[in-house]
């Protein structure tokens, strides 16, 4: 039997790297085969976690820094005798600033452009460059495809994707709205406009893990979303504050006695959902928290989903027409509490939750989780990792 192609996809974290190996089926199909994810980078208690053929192998990496732990990675995928077979590498990069609005095979120039990126994203994009230069080493020859967070937003129109800052920061800075989660959204955005059969699609998304983000995307195209600049903006997120006022930055530093890199890095760590809690930055762990009677817990919720229904009524003006919210993430997959509040505060743009399709998830009614007479709304469960193969495949098939 002839061995199918593998694609490898890498996605580096700023203290985490995920990485997913797919082959082919008959019908073209990509199929996952192994999987892994290291965690707690830096820290004693790093970990890798791997996985193949429903079997899991924990190995304890402690102190292991990114370089470790994808090496780690390559060195059982080559003992398994698998390099051979690999014929594309993806990349998740999470900034590609202006220069990419899709897929991109990683030349010299590529990786020195999406490096020039590192101070646009300086949590993720060094890790993005570290995961490319040892793929780049142990797979000499193999193509490299990064695909870019970014890059689904490159068509936001500059109504959406300027700041009203003074226009030297634009052109000398790079300082605008690139938006982040593409991958995600494009993929949640196609699948909600397939299953209603739309010829013209107005479609809302909301992704809401750890990091969140909302979209709104007509016949496939992104015109406007949350994140900014950085991945700090827009909803309220695990630890992530989202939107603040500007002015807080001095505002803070002043009265602590601290810089403006300590304020973003307690916007970054130690505010969203944790820093309204004080509990966690897990939904899950907040909503049993709430269910205790921790009134700290519950306003964090609440404000996450007051300042998630006010982002996606605020996406509709970039929208023609409204003919879907699609929710997705670990929260937006499995959280019938969240969705259901949410919802009940969108009343006014025609969206009721249905109470029984809710509760499962959508999985009785095609993700379908809206009252008959309701403005359609739908759970997708994302699939970045396929996304980020599918790309590589096309592109180093090109
Ligand atoms: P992700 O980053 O997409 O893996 O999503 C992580 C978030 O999803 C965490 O806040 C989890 O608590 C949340 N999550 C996962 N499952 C549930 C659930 N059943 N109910 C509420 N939140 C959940």
């Amino acid at each position: 039997m002839p061995t199918k192609p593998l694609i490898l996809v890498l996605n580096c974290g700023s203290s985490s790297v995920k990485f997913s190996l797919f082959d082919t089926d008959e019908t073209g199909e990509l199929l996952e085969i192994q999987s892994g994810l290291a965690e707690r980078l830096g820290q004693p208690e790093a970990q890798l976690k791997l996985r193949a053929k429903k079997e899991t192998d924990t190995l304890e990496i402690a102190e292991a820094d990114h370089e470790r732990a994808i090496t780690t990675i390559l060195d059982r995928l080559r003992d398994d005798g698998l390099f051979e077979r690999i014929v594309g590498i993806g990349h998740r990069v999470v900034h590609g600033g202006e220069f990419f609005s899709g897929p991109t095979t990683i030349d010299d120039d590529v990786l020195n452009q999406i490096e020039s990126c590192n101070r646009l994203a300086p949590l993720h994009n060094p890790a993005n460059v570290v995961g490319i230069q040892l793929t780049q080493k142990m797979l000499p020859g193999k193509p490299n495809v990064a695909v870019f967070d970014t890059a689904f937003h490159q068509t936001l129109p500059a109504s959406a994707y300027r700041y009203a800052v003074p226009n030297s920061w634009y052109t000398d800075l790079g300082v605008r709205k690139y938006g982040f989660h593409g991958t995600s959204h494009q993929y949640v955005s196609s699948v909600a406009a397939q299953q209603l059969d739309l010829q013209t699609a107005g479609v809302l998304t909301a992704h809401l893990g750890n990091g969140c983000s909302a979209a709104a995307v007509v016949n496939g195209t992104s015109v406007d979303t949350s994140m900014g600049l950085t991945p700090l903006d827009g909803l309220v997120m695990g630890t992530r504050s989202g939107s603040v006022d500007p002015g807080l930055h001095q505002y803070v530093a002043t009265q602590l006695g601290i810089d403006v890199a300590a304020v973003t890095a307690s916007l970054n760590a130690e505010s969203g959902l944790l820093g309204l809690s004080e509990v966690s930055n897990d939904m899950r762990t907040l909503i049993e928290a709430e269910g205790d009677g921790d009134v700290n817990a519950s306003l964090a919720i609440e404000v996450f989903c007051y300042r998630l229904a006010k982002e996606l009524a605020g996406l509709t003006v970039a929208l023609p027409h409204l003919d879907v919210l699609a929710f997705t993430g670990g929260i937006g997959e499995n959280s019938s509490a969240i969705r259901k509040r949410t919802v009940d505060l969108l009343g006014v743009l025609g969206f009721e939750i249905d109470d029984v399709a809710n509760s499962q998830n959508g999985s009785e009614s095609n993700g379908f989780i809206h009252a008959a007479s309701s403005v359609p709304i739908l759970v997708v469960e994302t699939a970045e990792e396929q996304m980020i193969a599918a790309q590589t495949l096309n592109t180093v098939a090109l």
